[in-house]
């Protein structure tokens, strides 16, 4: 079904990052990524020099300016995941969706001024902690603390999971300003790469998104200056979490239909250049019957995916509709994938094959972003309420 959300300026945006996808990545750099855990510094500060990073970042601090247009990101998870490369993917997301957000929307203007112009370039990359080893879903569960001392703040305590966290120049990072766990008892502090007693920890291995790292943070009493406090008041970190958090989760499932769309491209293309019995695989009325529903859920997918990204532009997508957004979508990704590896016979669990890498990387769009039974939960909530 075509699709109609996107108007010139967009597309003219896709030819800059299929044109950066042809100049900057290859299958070499991928293998590369994945045998270093990261995707290198020179390609994110091309990413910077082409224009697809940081898009969010407003226009007087050298970025795009589309704070609220979805439709660009959308471009960018389209072409990069849909070439097979869901490690730069999710590298350029942390920064779009997860990093920059906070300083853009939330930051105070002096924060503004230092970090947005290089995170526009790829020379600042940041990333968001907000699990710790003993909690997830259960955020208000943390243990990490930031004690007021003059001038700022000193932190203690360990996050785990966090996305580019080995890579990250700054890192957003979700702490305890206060007593017990109402809601204003929890700030957001910008750690820098090399204060004192801040350590990226190990990397650690994961089923999917070789090329991408994921690390565990720990803070031995860093002194983080009252300047870094982000929005510059105290008690406000909860709540700047929920602000962003629609925005992640339609990323998810942004990123979840891009995957969907791609399983469908990489199958209908290999059903019809494999042969068995003397047929063709898309002979078969089994793999038409499943290329049928396949086209169909794909379909089905992105217009509701396109209808959640207006509803973001014109600010009225809220936490519930983002929340059915994302189990949704990545609950449909991992149906389509999993045809699309059965399809692929053998080849489908073969890593050099764009398929099978797809299929573990999508495991996580389940897990993270809050997983898709609290992402029920929250829908549940509006719905019944809760006791
Ligand atoms: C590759 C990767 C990247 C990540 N990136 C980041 C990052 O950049 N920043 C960051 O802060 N975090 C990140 N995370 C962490 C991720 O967001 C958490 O793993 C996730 O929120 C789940 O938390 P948990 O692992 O502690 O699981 P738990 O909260 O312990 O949950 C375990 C199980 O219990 C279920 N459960 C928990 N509570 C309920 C409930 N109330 N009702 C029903 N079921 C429930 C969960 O759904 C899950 O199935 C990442 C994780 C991974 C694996």
């Amino acid at each position: 079904m075509e699709r109609d959300i996107y108007e010139e300026d967009h597309e003219a945006f896709r030819d800059v990052v299929k044109d950066f996808m042809k100049r900057y990545v290859s299958e070499d750099k991928r293998k590369q990524w994945e045998a270093d855990g990261q995707v290198d510094r020179a390609t994110m500060l091309a990413a910077g020099e082409a224009g697809i990073i940081g898009l969010s970042v407003p226009e007087e601090f050298g970025g795009a300016g589309m704070l609220q247009d979805y439709r660009y990101r959308a471009i960018v998870l389209e072409e990069v995941i849909g070439a097979g490369h869901g490690s730069l993917a999710g590298a350029l997301g942390i920064q779009d969706d997860l990093a920059v957000p906070y300083i853009a929307h939330m930051g105070t203007q002096e924060q503004k001024e230092k970090w947005l112009p290089g995170m526009a370039t790829g020379e600042i990359l940041g990333a968001l902690a907000m699990t710790e080893p003993g909690a997830g879903s259960d955020l208000r569960g943390i243990k990490t603390t930031a004690k007021k001392v003059d001038g700022g703040y000193i932190v203690n305590g360990a996050k785990t999971f966090i996305s580019s966290g080995k890579t990250a120049d700054i890192v957003v990072t979700f702490v305890k300003t206060g007593e017990g766990n109402r809601p204003d008892a929890f700030s957001l502090l910008i750690l820098e790469d090399g204060m004192e007693g801040f350590d990226h920890g190990k990397t650690l291995e994961k089923m999917g998104f070789h090329g991408w790292d994921t690390a565990e943070l720990s803070f031995t009493d860093v002194f983080v200056p009252d300047a870094n406090l982000i929005g510059g008041k105290e008690g406000l970190g909860f709540i700047q979490l929920m602000m962003n958090l629609p925005l992640e989760r339609l990323s998810i499932g942004v990123a979840a239909a891009a995957a969907g769309e791609a399983a469908f491209n990489w199958t209908r293309d290999y059903v019809i250049s494999r042969e068995a019995f003397g047929e063709r695989i898309a002979d078969f009325q089994n793999t038409r019957f499943q290329l049928a529903d396949m086209a169909t859920t794909v379909d089905v997918m992105w217009a509701y995916i396109d209808r959640a990204m207006l509803l973001y532009k014109d600010a009225k997508l809220s936490a519930e509709e983002a929340a059915k957004v994302k189990f949704w979508a990545t609950d449909r990704e991992a149906e389509l994938l999993d045809v699309g590896v059965q399809l692929h016979g053998g080849y489908g669990y073969i890593t050099e094959y764009p398929i099978a890498r797809a299929y573990l990387d999508a495991r996580v769009h389940r897990i993270y972003g809050g997983t898709n039974e609290i992402m029920r939960d929250l829908v549940a909530r509006q719905i019944v309420g809760k006791r």
